[in-house]
C-alpha cells in the first residue's frame, strides 16, 4: 500500500477519544501499525500505535499480539501491540460494494445468466424491465450475452421462457482485501490467524 493511502487510511480508521496523558512519549519515533478487531474478533480497522496505546491503556482495547517493539519511556517499557481487541462490540454499517457494471460482471463470472456462455462482451440486463417497474438494483441486474439480451427485450423472464441461472443478489464486500496489504510486511505476520479467523 503506498505510504500515502495508509496514510488516509490510518486517517479514515482512527476516531476522536482516548487520552492525552501519553502524548508526551507517544509520537516519537513509533513506527508500525496495529491491527483493531471488534469485540467479536472481527477485524475492524487499522491504526497507528499511539491510537493503540490509548485504547490499551484507557482499557478500551486488551492486547492480543505483540510485535517486535519495545516502547522505552524515562519510566518503563513497553511491548508494542500488532493485535489489539476492543473491549465493546462496535455496531457499524456493514461495508458494501459500489453497484457497478463491472462489479455484476465480477458477481455473475462474467457469464450470460440466461444461457451459461462465458464472454467479454456482456450487457446488463435487467430481469423485471425498467419501463414494468423493475429496478437498477443488485437483485434485478444480471449479466447477460448479446443474443440472450435481444431475445428478452423488454418481456419478463416467463413471457420470454428464459431462466436465471441463480437468483442475484448483492454480493459481499470483501473487506479483507483491506487488510492483506498489510501482510506484505512481515512485521505484521501475526495478523495472519485473525484475518482469516474463520473463512
Ligand atoms: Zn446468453
Amino acid at each position: 500500500m503506498p505510504a500515502e493511502h495508509r496514510r488516509a487510511f490510518l486517517c479514515a480508521a482512527s476516531s476522536p477519544g482516548g487520552g492525552s496523558s501519553h502524548r508526551l512519549w507517544y509520537d516519537e519515533g513509533m513506527d508500525g501499525v496495529v491491527l483493531v478487531l471488534n469485540q467479536n474478533y472481527e477485524p475492524l480497522n487499522v491504526c497507528n500505535l499511539p491510537r493503540a496505546f490509548r485504547l490499551v491503556f484507557g482499557a478500551r482495547a486488551e492486547v492480543l499480539e505483540y510485535d517486535h517493539q519495545v516502547i522505552r519511556t524515562p519510566r518503563a517499557e513497553y511491548r508494542a501491540p500488532a493485535v489489539i481487541r476492543l473491549q465493546d462490540l462496535i455496531r457499524r454499517p456493514r461495508p458494501r460494494v459500489k453497484l457497478s457494471r463491472r462489479e455484476i460482471f465480477i458477481r455473475d463470472g462474467y457469464t450470460c445468466q440466461y444461457c451459461g456462455r462465458q464472454s467479454s462482451d456482456l450487457t446488463l440486463d435487467h430481469v423485471v424491465p425498467r419501463h414494468r417497474g423493475g429496478g437498477h438494483t443488485w437483485d434485478n441486474l444480471v449479466a447477460a450475452c448479446k443474443t440472450c439480451n435481444h431475445r428478452k427485450g423488454g418481456k419478463l423472464l416467463e413471457e420470454a421462457r428464459l431462466r436465471l441461472a441463480r437468483r442475484p443478489v448483492e454480493p459481499r464486500c470483501d473487506i479483507y482485501s483491506v487488510f492483506t496489504p498489510y501482510l506484505r510486511d512481515e512485521h505484521n505476520e501475526s495478523w495472519r490467524t485473525y484475518l482469516f479467523l474463520g473463512h
